[in-house]
């Protein structure tokens, strides 16, 4: 059978196989059996009900994803995400106010490990020993060097898992730094890294910085991101965002200023002293 999936927007995971389309149906839709409206993000919903409306003159068509609510189940490499992003469990044990993870997906769950290089789960490090391990040893197999860019929770790295992502050799792993809480076990994260013999300021070890948040402030975000430069880990802003998909203009402009290395590089430059663009 014939499932055509389409997505509201196209990002660097969106697959890209003839049975994939993004937005609305054009003059000459694929023969399909089936359509899947796949919604990632919440405040895509409304335009993917109009989509799936559309969609469904040409075949029966459903909604589904992580915006709809669906806890997910086991991982098919290449079906919703490109080939190369893998996710090996889904839930978390934490509750972070601002994240729909658990609250969908529940507590963690493993899921059987396919083939991937680039690991999106919510928190890995919340998994089993064994089930890590299996997941780095599945890394070693690939062609192409390991990605964690789904985020890693500093306060669950210990320095037997640090050593062996070290020896994963990685291209990109990334922390989170969301809440106060996260501060020191960055630092102590970054410690465990360097001892294992990452390299510190190399660009592979990098941290998602929550900005723009209710009551958050440039000057305070602006602190965030400087400290985690200061353990040697590169700073990616990451823009919070409600559930309608609102932000502000401000905060638009901060958080690309604090999502390109070459940028972050030149901002870190800029002396203490010196005012800061927005502030
Ligand atoms: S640790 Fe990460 S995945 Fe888990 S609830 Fe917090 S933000 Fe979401």
């Amino acid at each position: 059978m014939n499932v055509l999936r389409v997505f509201p927007r196209r990002t660097a995971a969106t697959p890209d196989d003839d049975l994939v389309r993004i937005g609305y149906p054009d003059l000459f839709p694929p023969e399909c059996d089936e359509i899947d409206v796949s919604v990632t993000f919440t405040y895509d919903l409304p335009n993917a009900e109009k989509m799936a409306e559309a969609w469904g003159r040409i075949a029966p068509t459903r909604i589904g994803g992580p915006a709809t609510g669906d806890p997910g189940g086991d991982f098919v490499p290449g079906l919703y995400l490109k080939k190369g992003y893998v996710i090996t469990s889904r839930g978390c044990p934490n509750r972070c106010w601002f994240c729909m993870a658990a609250r969908r997906e529940g507590d963690i769950r493993e899921l059987p490990i396919t083939d991937g290089w680039n690991v999106l789960d919510n928190n890995l490090l919340a998994c089993s020993q064994d089930h890590i391990y299996l997941v780095f040893e599945m890394l070693s197999r690939q062609t192409r060097k390991a990605e964690f860019t789904g985020g890693l929770e500093a306060a669950r790295l210990t320095p037997d898992t640090a050593g062996r992502l070290a020896l994963l050799k990685p291209r990109r792993i990334y922390f989170a730094y969301d809440t106060p809480n996260d501060r020191a076990p960055l630092a102590e994260a970054a410690r465990m890294l360097w001892d294992a013999g990452m390299k510190p300021c190399s660009h592979i070890v990098s941290a998602y910085v929550l900005v723009g948040y209710p009551n958050d402030t440039l000057r305070e975000a602006d602190g965030r991101l400087r400290y985690v430069a200061s353990l040697g880990i590169l700073p990616f802003a990451m823009l919070y965002r409600d559930d309608a998909g609102k932000v502000n203009q401000t905060w638009r402009r901060f958080q690309r200023e604090w999502c390109r290395p070459s940028i972050v590089g030149t901002k870190l430059r800029v002396r203490d002293n010196e005012s800061i663009s927005g502030l």
